[in-house]
């Protein structure tokens, strides 16, 4: 078949349909496969054959999730992991060597930062940081053992963009493997590999899920690579269930119109929240004052489903904020069906010296704002009376 466009690809990727002839792909719990002889079991281990043996290496449901994700970013293979964090730690374990070195923006999902900082060095790899307003000095931080480079854009919390053409300009002059974490854009707002990364890695726990219900993620890549990251994740363990595949897989399905009117609302958000007295300021990738406006524009298709704005009063001012919430959830996930607030100064983050909380770009009274589904106008109404 014809390369069909994303929604259509989204939907109409699906494994065989079985003997019963289902419309919708079912769902397969089971741990095992099994083998017809003693014979077609040697050659299954032996790999000689492409098929399912153990729901730890491959599973119908968790292919088909696999499949319609490299589809999405334009990539040749992937694994399916438990978790976000699953596919980020191993990923580096799979590709890095005791005595390589990781470069990476400083602005990364906390436990990213944590893996970076308490765990891999244990394994003598250590990282070096680059703010995510310092790009040009990228180079001067990339060592002769230097194998990867790590961004996420937009970032989390502070919602800044990097310029992923840059970044895989570099990553081809220096022969380093480019990782992305496309958590906040997912593949229908952003495609990496389209610019230069080798790898692309996902928490489906977020939009690509939406509705705030099972954990997932994945990476996808390059044949080569994604064998050594299969090979390492068939030994460890980190395997997505088959049912949190089921329902991810359905999930896509509905990706395109779920993130459409994410950003809608959440364009509509930002615009409302830069008008508003009690804010210093807005950073959403398609308002004109973001400082990386044009970049955005560049490599995104829309500005996603987060908001970050700075609010005026600093940390107290900010938790009296999140008191005053009446519909918005408080809590640690996004990209779900309802939208929810956080103030990192006062939680996620608030183990940070002030310097470094600074330096990924949180300031004491800045909110983030995951953008949800339900009508805009409801939300404005609560994000205003508590503004007051
Ligand atoms: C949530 C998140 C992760 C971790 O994903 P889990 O599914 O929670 O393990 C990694 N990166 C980013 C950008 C995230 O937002």
């Amino acid at each position: 078949m014809s390369k069909k466009h994303f929604e259509t690809e989204a939907i109409r990727t699906q494994i065989e349909r079985t003997e019963f002839l289902e419309h919708s792909a079912p769902l397969y719990l089971s741990s095992s496969f099994v083998f017809e002889d003693a014979e077609d079991m040697r050659a299954s281990f032996a790999e000689e054959k492409d098929r399912n043996l153990y729901s730890r290496f491959t599973n119908p449901n968790t292919t088909e999730f696999v499949d319609k994700i490299c589809k999405m970013e334009g990539a040749e293979a992937g694994y399916a992991f438990a978790t976000g964090m699953s596919a980020v730690f191993s990923t580096f374990a799979a590709l890095l060597n005791s005595g390589d070195h990781v470069v990476s923006a400083r602005s990364v999902f906390g436990s990213t930062h944590a893996l970076f900082t308490k765990f891999l060095p244990k394994w003598n790899i250590e990282t070096s940081y680059f703010k995510v307003d310092e790009v040009a000095s990228i180079e001067k931080l990339i060592q002769p053992n230097t194998k990867i480079l790590f961004a996420e854009t937009p970032t989390n919390p502070a919602v800044d963009v990097l310029d992923l053409e840059f970044l895989g300009e570099i990553a081809k002059k220096h022969n380093l493997i480019l990782i992305i974490d496309n958590c906040f854009a997912t593949p229908y707002l952003q495609k990496p590999i389209d610019f230069g990364a080798h790898i692309v890695v996902h928490s489906a726990t977020k939009l690509i899920d939406g509705q705030g219900r099972v954990l997932g993620g994945v990476a996808v890549g390059p044949k080569d690579l994604i064998r050594e990251i299969y090979l390492f994740s068939r030994n460890t363990g980190p395997a997505l269930s088959p049912f949190n595949a089921w329902v991810l897989s359905k999930s896509l399905e509905t990706l395109a119109v779920r993130v459409d009117r994410h950003c809608e609302n959440a364009l509509k958000v930002a615009e409302f929240l830069e008008s508003h007295s009690n804010v210093n300021f807005v950073k959403y990738p398609f308002l004109k004052s973001h400082p990386q406006y044009e970049v955005a524009k560049k490599q995104m298709k829309q500005g996603g489903s987060i908001v970050a704005f700075e609010i005026k009063g600093g940390v107290e001012a900010g938790r009296e904020f999140l008191n005053a919430i009446k519909m918005c959830s408080l809590s640690a996930n996004l990209g779900d069906t309802r939208t929810i607030v956080t103030h990192p100064a006062s939680t996620t983050h608030s183990k940070l010296s002030e310097e470094d909380r600074l330096e990924v770009g949180i300031s004491d009274g800045l909110v983030r704002v995951s953008v949800g589904l339900e009508n805009v106008e409801d939300i404005i109404e609560d994000l205003k009376q508590a503004l007051r």
